[in-house]
């Protein structure tokens, strides 16, 4: 059995019980009982108690006259009475209390009600076995405690047992835990009710003043005593309202503090993230400070970093070996150039791979400009072991690959510095690396070891470089004129300029040491432009000597470099300007290698210079390795063989068939063919033989200082020589010409 039915049948038991009682009072109840002062009690019992309850501040109890209404019915009209009085006091009681917003369960006021009956009528059973013992009814004092002390005791007793019945019925409680909490209380009611009660039963027994006198003085007393209690409540509200305030203040001080924690929490977390990311950032920044962002490779500060490391740790031990690799990649401009920028970054990633995968991982390898890359090599023993790995670099990113559709090769220089003690600083090692790889690319060989005799002649280059800048300015060049001779009737066609640098120290200066370095400084641009307004001016000069040097021609070397830029059209017609000489009286002279270059740009190029009127003369035709195919593209007017085809040649004549081939190939192209470096009669008289147009050589004549030149126009001397000529009688004025300098 649930404890909703337990208790629902224990509630119907009480209120049968009561039910049964209040019957039995009504038809027990005598008729006298019905007497004004019972209906008086009634009428205040169930009109006036409710009201007047008197709730005590801080407790349970609360003061009522229903109790002591109920055992006054109960000494005064008997038992049946009282039962009639406690239903019906209990019952207003509970409506009234309902109407003021007390809450009552569905069944609780018919069992307030019940409990009340069934404990009065309990008591009147128990009276009517103890009202004898007692003795007979009088209104004694002492009478008046034992008749309302037994009835209230047992009344309290008899309610108490239902109440704890009740409440175990319904939720187990224990007893004297309900007993404590919901009886205890009422039991200082009953003793107040009891205390009234008998009170009551000593007045109604005066005489009338003293019932009247004892009645005021009661209602005034209840009347005060309301009248604090209603203050005491209403300051004890006051603090609670003040207590609640205070508390609401609390409350909203501890919201408060929680939100400015929680705030806080969020700014620290906030804080927290910004310094997590800062953190990030500065990682990033740092590995953005070392690395190339092309690459990923360690970049020219990282790399000096390292290899500061490294000539430290050499010098502390110098076991701990290293070598360090310039790499340059070879014409990565035309490759930029050709496929664009994008795919020359692409270009220069594949070979920063490359160079990786080849490498241990306790080497490093840095890109370190544009096309360059360096590496240092740990533990290798020997420089010929770092000759070997540096060949398989190179052999390895030669391997050609497809990159959006191109086929691509690249090929890299590769300059060795190996350790020295003498190396104090990380630009000392790279400088020689990269002075050894200048070699590399010179001479090219791929790979080149530093050695102190390359750093002189760099040394040496260097100064040429910084002396021939200022060299125009300080009067230090000059034109020589080779005569070129009409080798079929001896007469004069004009004058190759050769450039000559007397330097203020070092005094002459040989053409192939100087020009490549005029070359890869750029500075022969500038020159050039120098050479064309001294030899145009000069030769409208000389043609005015006499009417047979009209038509004499300037012959000016035209370097690569030169070709390649498109003011040499405007330089041209500049010096042709100046001059005022006939177009056709200047030549440039273009070496075949130079033209096979970039042979496509090349024929433009000449095309363009064509329009101008000039001549052009292919220079050293021979070994640049022409395809004839585009020869006969080429817009030049002359073909001049390389003087060493012609210095091949034999007394009697022998190897003189490549010099055949050459001059009936340039027949064949309908151009004139002039031969260089002819020193011997026997070259002469072959070269007359086979139809060779010009001749060039010390045979004829050596370059000649202006002066020289001009004084032989003056002379008209017979350009061939009618017996073997001694070479010696006509040395140029140019000495001091060390010829055993190597050439850059
Ligand atoms: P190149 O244009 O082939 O000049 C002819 C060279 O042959 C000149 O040497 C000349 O002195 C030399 N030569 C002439 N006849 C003989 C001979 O019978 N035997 C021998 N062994 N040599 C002979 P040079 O003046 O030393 O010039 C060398 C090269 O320097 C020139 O070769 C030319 O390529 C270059 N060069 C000279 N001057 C200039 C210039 O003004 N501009 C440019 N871009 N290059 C120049
Ligand atoms: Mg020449
Ligand atoms: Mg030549």
């Amino acid at each position: 059995m649930n404890r909703e039915t337990l208790s629902n049948i224990v509630k119907g038991i009480v209120i049968f019980a009561a039910a049964v009682c209040f019957g039995l009072a009504i038809a027990e109840l005598p008729k006298t009982s019905f007497s004004p002062g019972f209906l008086a009690i009634l009428a205040f019992a169930t009109i006036v108690a409710p009201r007047t309850s008197l709730a005590l501040p801080r407790s349970r109890f609360a003061i009522s006259f229903s109790d002591a209404a109920v055992f006054l019915t109960f000494l005064l009209y008997g038992g049946p009475a009282a039962i009639v009085v406690a239903a019906l006091e209990s019952a207003s009681n509970c409506f009234y209390l309902r109407k003021k917003g007390f809450y009552f369960g569905k069944w609780m006021i018919p069992t307030n009600v019940s409990i009340n009956t069934v404990s009065i009528a309990v008591t009147y059973l128990v009276w009517l076995r103890v009202a004898p013992l007692i003795g007979e009814a009088n209104t004694s004092t002492q009478y008046i405690v034992a008749a309302v002390g037994t009835i209230a005791g047992v009344q309290f007793l008899v309610s108490s047992v239902l109440v704890v019945i009740l409440a175990w019925a319904r939720k187990g409680s224990p007893p004297f835990q309900t007993w404590k909490q919901d009886c205890f209380a009422s039991s200082m009611t009953q003793i107040v009710g009891a205390g009234l009660a008998g009170l009551a039963l000593k007045i109604v027994n005066y005489d009338v003043v003293t019932i009247i006198i004892a009645s005021v003085a009661i209602v005034i007393a209840y009347l005060s005593y309301r009248q604090s209690i209603s203050e005491v409540n209403d300051a004890m509200l006051t603090a609670e309202a003040a207590e609640r305030a205070k508390a609401e203040i609390e409350r909203e001080r501890r919201r408060e503090a929680e939100k400015h924690a929680e705030q806080l929490t969020a700014t620290l977390q906030k804080e927290e993230l910004a310094n997590e990311a800062l953190r990030k950032s500065e990682k990033d920044l740092q590995h953005s400070a070392l690395h190339d962002s092309l690459t990923n490779l360690p970049n020219r500060k990282h790399f000096h970093e390292r290899l500061r490391q490294m000539i430290d740790a050499y010098k502390a031990d110098p076991r701990k070996t290293f070598h360090v690799l310039f790499l340059d990649l070879r014409k990565f401009k035309n490759i930029n150039d050709s496929l664009g920028h994008a795919l020359g970054d692409k270009v220069l990633m594949i070979a920063a791979k490359r160079f990786v995968r080849m490498l241990n991982a306790t080497d490093m390898v840095a890109r370190i400009g544009g096309d360059e890359f360096a590496v240092i090599l740990n533990d290798v023993n020997g420089v010929g072991k770092a000759q070997k790995i540096a060949r398989r670099l190179l052999d390895n990113i030669s391997h050609p690959f497809s990159l959006s559709g191109n086929n691509v090769s690249i090929s890299v220089n590769i300059g060795i510095a190996p350790c020295d003690t003498e190396y104090n600083t990380p630009e000392e090692v790279l400088r020689d690396a990269d002075i050894a790889m200048h070699y590399a690319k010179e001479w090219n060989s791929g790979v080149a070891v530093f050695t102190k005799e390359l750093r002189e002649r760099f040394l040496e280059r260097i100064r040429y470089e910084n002396d021939l800048r200022n060299a125009i300015a300080r009067n230090e060049l000059s034109m020589s004129y080779q005569p070129l001779i009409d080798i079929q009737d001896g007469t004069l066609l004009g004058f190759e300029a050769l450039l000559r640098w007397n330097h203020s120290e070092i005094g002459n200066i040989p053409p192939n040491k100087f020009i490549p370095i005029a070359e890869e400084s750029g500075l022969i641009i500038p020159i050039t432009v120098w050479i064309l307004e001294q030899t145009t001016t000069q030769l409208a000069s000389w043609q005015k000597i006499s009417p047979e040097y009209r038509d004499l021609i300037v012959s000016v070397n035209i370097s690569g470099k030169h070709l390649s830029n498109d003011d040499l059209i405007t330089d041209v017609q500049n010096a042709l300007a100046i001059s005022k000489i006939d177009p056709r009286s200047l030549k440039l002279e273009i070496t075949e290698s130079t033209a096979m270059e970039d042979a496509e740009h090349t024929i433009d190029m000449l095309n363009r210079l064509k329009l101008l009127g000039i001549q052009l003369s292919i220079d050293d035709f021979g070994t640049g390795y022409s395809s004839l195919s585009c020869l006969h593209r080429l817009p030049f007017d002359t073909l001049k063989i390389d003087r060493s085809f012609v210095y091949s040649v034999g007394e009697n004549g022998e190897n003189s068939e490549i010099l055949q081939t050459i001059i009936s190939l340039a027949k064949n192209l309908k151009k004139k063919v002039i031969a260089e470096g002819i020193e011997t009669e026997s070259q002469l008289h072959l070269l007359q033989n086979l139809g060779c147009d010009y001749g060039q050589g010390y045979l004829l004549a050596r370059p000649q200082t202006r002066e020289k030149a001009e004084q032989s126009l003056y002379e008209r001397k017979s350009w061939l020589p009618e017996k073997v000529v001694e070479i010696e009688d006509s040395v140029e004025e140019t000495v001091n010409i060390d010829e055993s300098l190597p050439v850059f």
